[in-house]
């Protein structure tokens, strides 16, 4: 195995650990405490476990995490009226609303009532605005954590060829535009992109957002290539039992790390830096509704 393997987990401690000294002197220096809404609808599991995870590690760095856990049959009326309590409360600085909601709701609708100040995920069309435009807004959690990944391995992205796989809103785009800021040349492949492999053979940095299991393998790589899996999959592992389960990434991890220079495994690798750039998200956000200075070491190693 020759490529780095980049532990996202030690890294997302490293923010965690950024984001708790910057919460203390927040609380120290202007007696501001930053808070963080979370709105599950529904008992999805996956997104129970994600809420779980959030609202613990929000309490751990020494913000305030509020909890908004409502039943499945929720209407959207309801939930857009809680938005607007959240959005008015200033004890909360960020509000996350956890997708994906009931199909009976419009995930659109729910999300461009946020105020844009305090979503911390980035989904709302202003920040997608403002980060196409190259103004400060809030930049989605999973793409930002990549960035921050990439950095560490790379000390000049710019020039660099980058193949982003996958066009979300979530993900994919925001990637895009950020690597794009970044002066890198940005190729964003979906589904009808023709001879994919070759696409992705030209890229020194790879990033595949996809959702299909271990779909990209070693000989799309270029030798070298840094590589950022944020697929998480669960494919059956009868290896481990009769009815168990295992995450794969969209990434053939074993044989992409034949090849790359650098590469991060799932899991380990994108997913914790997801929640730990939604904590420094909501610090930035608390700071910039207080019309304080952002700390600029939110993100730093
Ligand atoms: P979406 O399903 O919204 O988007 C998937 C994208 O992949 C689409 O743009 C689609 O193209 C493209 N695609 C699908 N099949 C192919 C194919 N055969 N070849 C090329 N492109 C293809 O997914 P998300 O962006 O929300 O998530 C992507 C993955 O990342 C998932 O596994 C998800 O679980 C994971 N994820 C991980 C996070 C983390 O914290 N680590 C956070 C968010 C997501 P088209 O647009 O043409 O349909």
């Amino acid at each position: 195995m020759g490529a780095q393997i980049i532990d996202g987990k030690a890294r997302a401690a490293r923010i965690r650990e950024n984001v708790a000294e910057a919460v203390a002197r927040l609380g120290t220096g202007h007696g501001l405490t930053p808070g963080l809404a979370v709105v599950l609808v529904g008992e999805d599991p996956a997104s129970q476990v994600y809420v779980r995870n959030k609202a613990r590690q929000t309490v751990e760095v020494g913000m305030r995490s509020f909890e908004h856990r409502l039943p499945a049959e929720t209407d959207e009326a309801e939930l857009l009226d809680l938005v607007a309590r959240l959005n008015a409360d200033p004890a909360v600085h960020g509000i996350l609303v956890q997708l994906p909601l009931p199909p009976h709701i419009d995930a659109t609708r729910v999300i461009d009532a946020i105020n844009p100040d305090k979503d911390v995920d980035g989904f709302h069309v202003v920040n997608a605005g403002r980060l196409m435009v190259g103004l400060d807004g809030m930049v989605p959690c999973t793409p930002l954590g990549c960035l921050v990944l990439i950095r560490d391995v790379m000390s000049d992205i710019s020039g660099a060829e980058a193949v982003v796989v996958g066009r979300s809103n979530i993900v994919g785009k925001p990637m895009g535009q950020l690597l794009l800021r970044e002066n890198a040349t940005v190729t964003i492949a979906h589904s009808r992109t023709r001879d994919l492999p070759d696409v992705c053979r030209r890229a020194d940095i790879l990033v595949a957002a996809v959702g299909r299991p271990e779909m990209i393998r070693s000989d799309w790589i270029k030798p070298g290539a840094v590589v950022i899996d944020v697929g998480i999959n669960r494919v059956p592992a009868p290896e481990r039992g009769a009815g168990k389960s295992r995450l794969v990434g969209d990434v053939a991890f074993a044989e992409a790390a034949e090849v790359a220079g650098a590469i991060t495994p799932v899991p380990g690798g994108v997913g914790p830096m997801t929640i730990a750039c939604l904590l420094a998200n909501t610090v930035t956000a608390a700071c910039r509704l207080h019309g304080l200075p952002v700390p600029p070491d939110l993100l730093s190693s």
